[in-house]
């Protein structure tokens, strides 16, 4: 039942879009014809604060893994999610109010960002951070999965939506503090199916936002558990680091 008011709530909104003046969900003002983000006027997207280095989100990681060095071979995000951007406003629209157009938008931003670059050119995979299976019913749609098929448009790589699956539902993880999450959510949490789809091969993990990396980490560590070769991570947003 729960299922069908969310078809229902996401059908009146695709249609809110169609009939009415789209507004940037950052500054209210009315998006031209040309916005590069959906909800997003270009003024702000423009304006948007630079996320930190690869270099700087793998220290952070590694500030939090005691000693481990950690499972992903590289970390791009596209902005940083400070209080005041207002970007967050973004991310809540693209992970609850069925706005998956914005996923989509900022995909091909990400793939644009990583076509040229030499890290990226061995890629074979594209692999979304799946959620539970009981959040999807909740939610319909998985936000990530979106922002792959943006990427996807670019770079022209498999997206693998099945294989990396998460087997715990992880709703009181924020009670936990960083350092217990980053143990607790370890190769617990994830599991691959049809391993053959992934032996040997280079994958780009996708994630809506790098909070603690925690989540990146531990599907990293599961992947080259289960014979991948490495994991870059990519994300459109990244917490200020601490
Ligand atoms: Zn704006």
């Amino acid at each position: 039942m729960l299922n069908f008011f969310n078809v229902l709530e996401a059908s009146k909104n695709v249609y809110l879009d169609f009939i009415s003046p789209i507004h940037c969900q950052l500054c209210n003002s009315q998006c031209g014809d040309n916005q590069i983000i959906f909800r997003l006027c270009n003024e702000c997207f423009y304006s948007l604060d630079v996320s930190p280095s690869s270099e700087q989100l793998l220290n952070s990681i590694y500030s939090k893994m005691k000693g481990n060095d950690s499972a992903l071979s590289s970390i791009t995000s596209y902005a940083e999610l400070n209080p005041d951007s207002k970007l967050e406003l973004l991310i809540y629209a693209l992970k609850y109010d069925y706005c998956s157009r914005i996923g989509f938008d900022f995909g091909k931003i990400l793939g644009k960002k990583i076509l040229n670059d030499s890290t990226y050119s061995n890629i074979d995979l594209i692999i979304p951070v799946p959620l539970h299976a009981a959040r999807i019913r909740e939610r319909t749609y998985n936000q990530s999965l979106y922002i792959a098929k943006g990427i996807q448009d670019i770079i022209h790589k498999r997206i693998e939506s099945t294989c990396l699956q998460r087997i715990m539902y992880s709703g009181s993880q924020t009670l936990l503090n960083v350092s217990e999450r980053s143990y607790n959510m370890s190769d617990t949490l994830f599991k691959v199916i049809n391993k053959e789809r992934i032996h040997n091969t280079s994958i780009l993990l996708v994630d809506d936002v790098f909070t603690t990396g925690a989540t990146l980490e531990a599907c990293a560590n599961t992947l080259l558990l289960e014979g991948a070769l490495c994991v870059h991570g990519i994300t459109i947003a990244s917490a200020p680091l601490r």
